[in-house]
């Protein structure tokens, strides 16, 4: 599934690794160990109890922060804006007849190009392939 960044950092990743603190005593006698924190795939908080896990939120995709994040699309886009003297045209009219190349633009038509960050650019997590749409 190809989402934002933004978005993958509000879904599970099934990968993450949660320890869980603060444990029952009678799970410390089951193993015949003090203290114990197993770690499980998810953190979920039991109402009406103390902070039972590390957080709620600690088995969430991370995003491109994952070597297993893979990104859709170029990271900048080259951005420009009309040129102001010539209307974008890349010629102005001399004042006894034809044109020349704009001075401002340089023939171009477009000023200021730049790269700005993708606001479209998308990903998805690479560990189990890729989306098929
Ligand atoms: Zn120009």
């Amino acid at each position: 599934m190809l989402m934002t960044e933004e978005e993958a950092r509000t879904k599970w990743c099934p990968m993450a690794r949660v320890a869980i603190q603060n444990v029952a005593s009678d799970m410390a006698v089951l193993t015949g160990s003090s203290p114990i924190h197993p770690v499980g795939n998810r953190a979920t908080l039991i109402a009406g109890r103390a902070r039972q896990c590390d957080t709620a939120t600690g088995s969430r995709c991370i995003g491109s922060e994952c070597m297993a994040w893979r990104w859709v699309g170029d990271a900048n886009l080259w951005v420009s804006e009309t040129c102001p003297t010539c209307n974008g045209k890349g010629t102005v009219p001399f004042a006894s007849g034809g044109y020349e190349d704009c001075t401002t633009c340089d023939g171009d038509g477009r000023v200021n190009g730049r790269f700005e960050p993708n606001p479209k650019r998308v990903g998805f997590c690479g560990a189990f392939g890729k989306p098929e749409a």
